[in-house]
């Protein structure tokens, strides 16, 4: 499927090492010749007529009208008042299912071998709906909200997704037997999703239960669907199964777009002396091009990622090596290599 047709996606670059692994990732995309055209947007908050601050119109405008866009990590400024721009994207588009796969890298040796595993966590509601008050002093409530149109939405994609995938199963991760109306409702509507995949097998976890055996053995879970916060949670741990943020890409699936990012953040520590590891959100550019059904191209420059930190002469600080951008650095009589 390789068209000569340009589609359009917005890139968000973010705050501290994003713009450089975006710089990456679009110098990558044009050495594969992948047919898409970056629409660059800035999503730092304006003042709007309402004295609020908010996402750019320009931004907004942008993702609505390509529906698909790569965003780098935003920075959370700590303090009263600043809410985060990451939950303010997630709501405005309607991000409702975060997709995270971990799969161990060849060459990259970490405590499991063989992971394979894909998250895929409800992400506009349940216990970050954020709705808390204060009934007395000293009690404060924090509502759990489920709904089944949200629920029986991420149902039905992370089956959608596990079918498309190639995928054998999908385990429901869920505390129904503590939270029976609200985790119950979740769990219906994945057994009613389920029925319409008989040829993915279904499976019904506690949340406990899978933490359990996910370090214990992870090669017996395949995609594992569940809400907010426990995906929030298991999201992070299964990432770390497989040698951490740095390599762990993600998306996320809205009802009229969807946005790839890396899971990391912005990495003050390492900004701006190029010594960021773009992996993350390459392979989340990667995910992307499936997304857009652009898979020779996907295929392709995951190929060549994945070899490059097999082979293991190119690897950035985070992965024990010492390699920069080689546009930039200083290596006399050398054959230019690709970058990393
Ligand atoms: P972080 O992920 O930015 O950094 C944690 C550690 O991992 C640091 O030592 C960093 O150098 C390293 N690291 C992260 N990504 C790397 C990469 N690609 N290559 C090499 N090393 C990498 O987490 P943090 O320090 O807790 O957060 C910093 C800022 O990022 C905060 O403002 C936070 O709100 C924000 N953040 C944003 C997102 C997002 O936009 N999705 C996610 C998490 C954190």
């Amino acid at each position: 499927n390789y068209s000569s047709d340009l589609r359009k996606v917005t890139l968000i670059p973010g705050d501290g090492i994003g713009p450089e692994i975006s710089a990456a990732v679009q110098k990558i995309f044009a050495a594969a010749n992948v047919p898409i055209e970056w629409e660059v947007v800035d999503v730092t908050p304006v003042r709007g007529p309402d004295g609020k601050f908010g996402i750019p119109q320009g931004a907004i405008d942008s993702v609505n009208r390509n529906k698909i866009g790569l965003k780098g990590p935003l920075m959370t400024p700590v303090g009263k008042g600043h809410r985060s721009l990451n939950l303010a994207l997630r709501k405005e588009f309607n991000l409702y299912a975060n997709v995270r796969p971990c799969r161990s890298l060849a060459g990259y040796k970490t405590l499991y071998d063989n992971v394979d595993v894909v998250t895929v966590r409800e992400n506009t509601e349940g216990e970050y709906s954020g709705i808390e008050h204060e009934i007395v002093d000293g009690v404060v409530q924090s509502i759990k909200l489920i709904t089944e149109d949200a629920s029986r939405r991420v149902a039905d994609f992370a089956f959608k997704f596990a079918k498309e995938a190639g995928r054998k199963k999908v385990t429901a991760v869920h505390k129904a037997n503590i939270m029976r109306m609200s985790d119950g409702l979740f769990l219906r509507c994945c057994r009613d999703a389920a029925k319409a995949f008989p040829e993915i097998k279904f499976e019904e976890k506690y949340l406990d239960t899978v933490c359990l055996s996910m370090v214990q053995d992870p090669n017996k879970f395949d995609v594992l669907v569940m809400p907010n916060l426990y995906g929030d949670i298991l999201s992070d741990m299964c990432a770390g199964l497989v040698g951490g943020l740095g390599l762990t890409p993600s998306g996320n699936i809205g009802v009229s777009g969807a946005l790839f990012e890396s899971v990391h953040g912005t990495a003050p520590d390492i900004a701006g002396k190029d010594l960021a590891n773009p992996t993350a959100l390459l392979l989340s550019a990667v995910m992307m091009l499936r997304h857009m059904e652009l898979n020779n191209h996907a295929d392709k420059i995951e190929a060549a990622a994945l070899e490059v930190i097999k082979e293991g002469t190119w690897r950035t600080g985070d992965l024990g090596g010492k390699a920069k951008d080689l546009k930039k650095a200083e290596i006399p009589n050398e054959p230019r290599q690709p970058i990393y």
